[in-house]
């Protein structure tokens, strides 16, 4: 017998739907993306503890070990992780949650005579089936466990499509007959066009390929919810996949690329495939003494983040350095572009952690006009967000995706500890500016010796 009335359970779902409302709300904004963070996790353990007193569950003490046993797992793996690799455990946790949403399906198979429901089932199956193989293959790429290349074999989107059909008709045979056999080739299937839809990705692309099979796991738990009659699930999978869709093309569109380009530009020969290769040309190499003085004496500086300052953990060092140059009356900014980094809003929390305010924080659109008038541009960790290929070479992976125009500053200054491209794997031609200069070395070395050099002027 259930300890909670019916309507106590409805008023409670409801109260944890506005919760996870209140969530995304609060997530759009750094901000509030704490509080919001705090409020959507409220809203789960509310959700988990309203299920125990509602619902006639058997195996508890089962229930009980899974769920100490994957927060046992999970709390560490969480706490530990890097920055830098958020995208991974996004990706690892995503996929299991497709992956539990195609065996409760399948559970739920042998319990129901309704095609209808039967139709939600297989839905279930082979999304989040889809959705568990294809999360594990971008975290072998992001992981670097395997190539982050795209990984092609002749006659691949062949073998995709006759997948895709052997799906469909498993779908139509468990809706018709409800068959155990059936529903395992259907799981089979699916985890098979997963692999065959993430592994001709390139790098670049991957953690679109993520926010994409996290609208996924949100359609596959939506779907699990009209299996199991819980109208919480439809309404939290509901978000979870437009949520997920809404950044899907958010992300493709600040990359200035298309989701079926991202998704099959391999078979087409238009990838973003990584690579290597360093130049050999020469550069105008410089000294932290002399980055000072450009700093130091100029009225206006734009500080430009990218994935190095990440590495580097350089966050704190420039927050003193644009302090330090503020206290000697230079107007600093911060240029932050929506793809900086490796996940959407990666410089804003970067930055955040550092208590950089978020007045100084400017997005490409406000300050690309402001170039012109800024003396110099710093570029700490960043090369591909500012590689104005992205303009002018039609045949580059990045062709199309707006940058931020540092190249309309008076001086440019790289941070930087080598000529190795960025992530799309490209020369980045504004190295090469006389404008340009390099200071070579891991960026939170030489934001240290810059801020010592700057303090000493
Ligand atoms: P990039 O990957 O283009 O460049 C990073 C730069 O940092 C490199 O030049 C590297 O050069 C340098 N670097 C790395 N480590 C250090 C260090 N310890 N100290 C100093 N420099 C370092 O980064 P961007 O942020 O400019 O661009 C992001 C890329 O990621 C884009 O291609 C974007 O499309 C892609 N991407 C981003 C997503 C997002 O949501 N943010 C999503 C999907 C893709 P060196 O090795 O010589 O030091």
């Amino acid at each position: 017998m259930s300890l909670l009335p019916a309507e106590w359970t409805a008023l409670l779902y409801l109260a944890v739907a506005v919760c996870f409302i209140l969530a995304l709300k609060g997530l759009s904004s750094p901000k509030t993306a704490r509080r919001g963070n705090l409020v959507g996790s409220a809203g789960a353990l509310v959700a988990v503890i309203t299920v125990f007193l509602s619902v006639k569950l058997d195996n508890i003490p089962a229930i009980l070990i899974a769920i100490i046993v994957g927060a046992g797992i999970a709390a560490p793996i969480a706490r530990r992780v890097q920055m830098t690799q958020m995208p991974q455990l996004v990706a690892l946790f995503n996929g299991v949650g497709g992956g539990a949403a195609a065996l409760v399906a399948v559970l739920e198979l042998g319990h129901t005579d309704d095609p209808w429901v039967r139709v939600a089932v297989v839905f279930t199956m082979l999304v989040g089936a889809v959705s568990f193989s294809g999360s594990a293959v971008t975290v072998a790429k992001l992981q670097e466990l395997i190539t982050t290349r795209p990984l092609l074999f002749p006659g691949m989107r062949w073998v995709m499509s006759a997948t895709l059909v052997a799906a469909i008709v498993a779908c139509g045979f468990i809706v018709a007959t409800g068959s155990a056999g059936w529903a395992i080739a259907l799981l089979v299937l699916g985890l098979a066009a997963g692999l065959l839809l993430v592994l001709p990705v390139g790098g670049a692309d991957v953690p679109i390929v993520i926010s994409l099979l996290n609208a996924f796991t949100g359609l596959a738990v939506a779907a699990s919810g009209i299996v199991l009659g819980n109208v919480l699930l439809v309404v939290a999978g509901t978000l979870v996949g437009a949520s997920g869709t809404i950044l899907t093309r958010a992300m493709a569109s600040a990359m200035g690329r298309g989701v079926s380009g991202i998704l099959f530009g391999a078979f087409r020969g238009g990838s973003t495939a990584g690579s290597t290769t360093q130049s050999d040309r020469p550069v105008r190499s410089t000294g932290p003494e002399d980055v000072a003085v450009l700093l130091g004496y100029a009225q206006r500086v734009v500080i430009v983040p990218g994935y190095g300052l990440a590495v580097a953990q350089g966050q704190h060092t420039v927050a003193e350095l644009a302090t330090a140059l503020e206290e000697r009356g230079i107007q600093v900014d911060f240029a932050i572009h929506p793809v900086a980094g490796r996940m959407p809003g990666h410089m804003n929390v970067l930055l955040a952690e550092a208590n950089v305010p978020y007045e100084s924080l400017k997005e490409m659109a406000e300050v690309n006009p402001e170039f012109k008038n800024t003396d110099v541009a710093l570029v700490v960790g960043a090369n591909d967000v500012v590689n104005p290929a992205a303009k002018t070479s039609p045949g580059s992976p990045i062709y199309g995706m707006p940058i931020l125009e540092v190249g309309d500053a008076g001086q440019v200054v790289f941070l930087k500890r080598s000529m190795r491209p960025g992530f799309a794997g490209i020369e980045n031609e504004l190295l090469f500016d006389p404008k340009t200069t390099l200071l070579f070395g891991d960026a939170k070395d030489s934001l240290t010796k810059v801020l010592g050099a700057v303090k000493a002027l």
